[in-house]
């Protein structure tokens, strides 16, 4: 096979046995590798109602079908397992170069299965895989992991690991490589820290081969010159994700105070000039990508001066900084930091703490609840204790752990209303009410609250065509218009490809879908269509819809928290506007395919994806 090895490795940690097994070149083309593949794997595999944290859970690691091969940001690899946060599909995906290190250890990717009597942690290395003891590493951070690992195998083996977030069982706790990299949503280090599964050394010598050498490489020549000459280019390797803020708060719609409000008053103190003017140190980039869109940054001044990391990205400022009503930058960035070393997600974080300060002004909790905390919004110092607390699990930080549904769901009190959060996954950071359609893939992404499944905002800030997709212009963000819908149906099904094939989605920004379909078929010597690649995307986003329906989603969970859908922004640009979903939730089932009673993908559409075992275990 050319892209990838066919083959993957199958660890059982009840027995600590590893076995491989080869992937049919049939199954690897109809998923497309990565997320595809291994949400195929987690439908076989992993039965209905399995405990995300028990031993019928498996956690997958996948590389795409163009991971390691030098074409534009193609080093991501993709982690799929039902997840403990929503119940539901989980998947995280990151970049750095640790996908690339593990495909080269001659695997497309790692299922782990069952639960290890003790902690264990996974060196790779060609063909040599072996289990070793990790007791001593429980209840080290990912930087101390990461040193311990290669201080033991060696420098050169790169690492994946989980910290004590992971360990502790915090329902978002990440999966972390290359240090400052991250796997971040769902929970999934969570589920490795279930499994007593601390870290995966990888390296190796076994390059993929790819099938038609010399015109991909003249086809990715040509791509790397067009990002070179981009905009989009200039302004993420300027700003790097942070670039969005100003974006975002010129349309009203950089969550405060816990979604209360649009805008952000001390927006200038942590945007994306501010961080390149006061922490940043150098750029930092994942494998093959010319972006350089990632701030590795030192804290100059105040009580946190010092401190070195990476970031933070602009999820990061948008939940510690606007949702906490957080305006230091030196804390933000601290805050973010320590997300990255215990290993869990900034979103969530950051968007639990926002809630918890909701809380806490509404006197839902109190500091009988809080062992005396104050938890006031714009408390800089504060962000960062609580992070402490979280991944600790102590004290207050315990019931935070948890996330904003489970918390919500124990404190009840009219607390529901404002906890922000689709499915159990916490929003990102761009208020929907500021762009409709936002609100309506917030409410069908398959994970959950999340922005990256249908990045629709991108359109909104450009101006100008998603180039993945033929049709994309969103004529006024503040009309819920249905004949927009189709956007986000397109943008949905081509984004997934990208988690399949271990590109970065920002990429969807700059190339256009055919070219990407012209370097995989030239690195795998498959003979995708532009519509059969489109296809593919909508096939691995149904199978996924059929994994969440199994678990017991229905149509009425495609919604949004009440205050999105009730309570109108009261000032700036968006001012009055609430998000209508009804309307497009309708025109949104119809071009997917979906039983609008039911919320599952019809057996006819499945038939149509190639998916007719699906149809029949899900309709049967
Ligand atoms: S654009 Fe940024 S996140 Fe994406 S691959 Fe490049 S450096 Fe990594």
């Amino acid at each position: 096979m050319s892209g990838c090895h066919g083959k993957i490795l199958r660890v059982d940690l009840n027995n600590s046995s590893t076995t491989v097994e080869e992937v049919p070149e049939s199954k690897y083309k109809q998923y497309l590798g990565g997320a595809g593949l291994a949400t195929r794997y987690l439908w076989d595999e992993v039965p209905q109602g399995a405990d995300p944290l028990g031993k019928e859970n498996k956690l997958i690691f996948m590389t795409g079908s163009l991971t390691g091969a030098l074409a534009p940001s193609t080093g991501r690899f993709s982690v799929v397992a039902k997840s403990p946060q929503t119940g539901i599909w989980g998947q995280a995906n990151s970049g750095g170069r640790w996908g690339v290190d593990f495909k080269n250890s001659g695997y497309d990717g790692l299922i782990l299965e069952g639960i290890s009597p003790k902690p264990v942690y996974l060196v790779i290395d060609d063909n040599r895989v072996e289990l070793r003891d990790a007791s001593h590493l429980w209840g080290m951070n990912v930087p101390e992991t990461t040193a311990a690992v290669k201080e033991e195998v060696g420098k050169k083996y790169n690492v994946a690991c989980i910290g004590p977030g992971g360990e502790n069982l915090v329902r978002y706790a990440s999966i972390m490589n290359d240090l400052g990299r991250t796997a971040g949503r769902c929970g999934l280090g969570a589920v490795m820290g279930s499994k007593k599964f601390k870290a995966i050394a990888a390296r190796g010598n076994s390059r993929i081969q790819i099938r038609q050498p010399e015109e991909f490489k003249t086809h990715s020549k040509k791509l790397y010159e067009l990002i070179d000459d981009s905009m989009f280019k200039m302004s993420l390797q300027s700003f790097g994700t942070n670039v969005v803020l100003d974006l975002v708060s010129i349309r009203g719609g950089f969550p405060t105070r816990n979604w209360q409000s649009g805008v952000f008053e001390e927006s200038d103190y942590i945007n994306g000039p501010a961080i390149s003017d006061n922490i940043l140190n150098k750029n930092v980039t994942c494998f093959a990508c010319p972006i350089e869109c990632g701030r590795g940054t030192e804290i100059k001044k105040g009580k946190y001066a010092g401190q070195k990391g990476e970031g933070p990205e602009y999820e990061t400022v948008g939940t510690f900084g606007g949702m906490c009503a957080v305006g230091n930058l030196e804390a933000i960035t601290m805050a973010g930091y320590l997300c990255n070393d215990y290993g869990i997600d900034t979103i969530s974080a950051g968007s639990t703490i926002a809630f918890a300060m909701e809380c806490y002004e509404k006197g839902i909790l109190s500091g009988k609840d809080t062992g005396g905390m104050d938890l006031r919004f714009g408390d800089a110092d504060l962000i960062v204790d609580l992070v402490h607390l979280i991944a600790r699990r102590e004290g207050i930080g315990d019931l935070l752990a948890e996330g904003t549904k489970r918390m919500s769901e124990k404190l009840g009190r009219g607390s529901e209303d404002f906890a922000m959060h689709v499915k159990g996954l916490e929003l990102p950071a761009y208020d929907s009410r500021a762009v409709q359609l936002t609100g309506l893939t917030y409410a069908t992404a398959n994970r959950g609250g999340d922005h990256i499944t249908a990045y629709v905002q991108g359109p909104t800030f450009i101006d100008a065509p998603l180039l993945i997709i033929d049709e994309s212009e969103i004529k006024d963000p503040f009309a819920a218009d249905p004949g927009e819908v189709q956007i986000a149906t397109d943008l949905e099904d081509m984004l997934t490809t990208f988690d399949c094939i271990g590109a970065c989605k920002f990429m969807g920004l700059c190339i256009s879908a055919g070219d990407w379909v012209e370097l995989v078929n030239r690195a795998t010597g498959w003979d995708y269509s532009l519509d059969g690649y489109k296809q593919a995307g909508e096939r691995v986003y149904n199978l996924a819809r059929a994994f969440c329906n199994r678990e017991g989603l229905r149509a009425e969970d495609d919604t949004l928290p009440k205050r999105l859908l009730e309570e109108p922004l009261p000032e700036g640009p968006a001012e009055g506007h609430v998000n209508e979903l009804p309307s497009l939730l309708e025109r949104y089932y119809k071009l997917r395919g979906w039983d609008e009673q039911s919320g599952k993908p019809t057996a006819a559409k499945l038939k149509e994806l190639d998916l007719e075992d699906v149809a029949k275990e899900l309709w049967s």
